[in-house]
């Protein structure tokens, strides 16, 4: 057998090729190539897909989130609270725009802890940032009183999150604005970069599709300085057939994750566990091993690729020295950074590389 990569995006594209083809021809021969057709309608078909009333294609996740917090009005002497674990992205989502973040453990889900909250919150605290981490919907009744009592904005960060659901929301609909990447090896990938954000509030998207555009709504007229962040047309097409497959596409990560915690026995191996009322699309399989970097060793030795999501918090950062926090302000954050390890879950894995991948974990002493 080949060595099992932690991720193989080939796989993705193989079983929709035709599909994908055709639409990157179609696209070629159109003659537009920005702002077009096809960006509309992935607009239309995304805010369907969530259930969210509008849609805004853009050009990555972090502008998703930068541009945000900026039609938010929140920047330079504000406050946000963020997860301690989170992606450094989310984290340059908040300090871009010169606002400072706050930072909060997690809880046993790898998502924030709702507890844990109100006792960060100061006169200056304008938002939460809640990451549905690894896929899992954070969770989200606890989050939503608290931004009502506070008077807080929600953004909620579903890079990872594509389809996932608390309580029968889908993750991205909760707030004032959900934030989402197609990076490549996401749930929903693009064939280079994409982001959007969704959102029910008509002002918001507005604000948003003119600063996407330097500003303007109209040609060479321009309200505000604002950015060039566009999808483009080709991502837009190609994710309009990603989308069309999305149920199978997220069935298929359940299956492959359900098979993993049946099957994979191993006591000094933590799995994963889910919320009441959560679910996941299961971004990535993370395990938690003290003797994570021998586990990683032991598994590449035997043809098996896996990642570290993340090895680093983002309070011990380099790029965020500047905030002065040192080893030891966020222990649960740090513990999972020594502890987690991502194992292969991509679409496309077959049932004799998962099978390889159990019995491997099982055999590890
Ligand atoms: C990938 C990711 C981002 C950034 O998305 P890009 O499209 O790479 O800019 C932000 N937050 C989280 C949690 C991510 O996983």
């Amino acid at each position: 057998m080949e060595k099992i990569m932690c991720n193989r995006m080939d796989r993705g594209f193989n079983r929709y090729q035709e599909e994908f083809e055709q639409k990157a021809l179609q696209v070629l021969r159109s003659g537009w190539y920005v702002l077009g057709k096809e960006v509309q309608s992935f607009e239309e078909e995304f805010a369907s897909y969530t259930g969210a009333s509008y849609c805004v294609g853009l050009a990555s996740g972090l502008d998703a989130l930068w541009i945000a917090f900026r039609v938010l009005g929140i920047g330079m002497g504000d406050e946000v609270i963020v997860p301690s674990n989170t992606y450094i992205a989310s984290v340059m989502g908040i300090t871009i725009n010169g606002a400072t973040p706050v930072f909060v453990e997690p809880d046993e889900y790898f998502n924030i802890d709702a507890s844990k909250i109100e006792e960060k919150i100061t006169d200056k605290t304008k938002a939460i940032l809640v990451v549905h981490l690894y896929g899992q919907a954070s969770n989200m009744a606890p989050i939503k009183s608290i931004c009502e009592k506070y008077h807080l904005c929600l953004v909620e960060d579903c890079a990872q999150s594509h389809g996932a659901h608390f309580d029968g929301q889908m993750t991205g609909t909760f707030g004032d604005i959900g934030c989402f990447s197609f990076y490549p090896s996401k749930n929903m990938g693009a064939f280079g970069d994409g982001g959007a954000i969704v959102t029910n509030n008509a002002e918001i998207a507005e604000d948003v599709r003119v600063f996407r555009n330097y500003g303007s709504e109209k040609r060479y007229y321009n309200k505000v300085v604002g950015t060039n962040s566009r999808l483009d047309e080709l991502q837009a097409g190609l994710l309009r057939v990603r989308l069309a497959h999305m149920k199978e596409i997220t069935d298929e990560k359940i299956s492959i994750a359900e098979r993993y915690t049946k099957n994979i026995n191993n006591p000094i191996l933590q799995l994963p566990s889910i919320r009441n009322g959560a679910d996941s699309v299961w971004h990535q399989y993370v395990i938690r091993c003290t003797e994570r970097d021998r586990l990683q060793n032991y598994l590449e030795k035997r043809q098996i690729g896996t990642i570290i999501h993340y090895p680093i918090p983002p309070h011990l950062s380099e790029a965020y020295a500047y905030l002065g926090f040192r080893k030891g302000d966020f222990p649960i954050a740090e513990k999972y950074a020594n502890e987690v390890i991502s194992i292969p879950t991509y679409n496309g894995i077959t049932e004799e590389e998962q099978n390889y991948i159990i019995q491997t974990l099982n055999k590890f002493h």
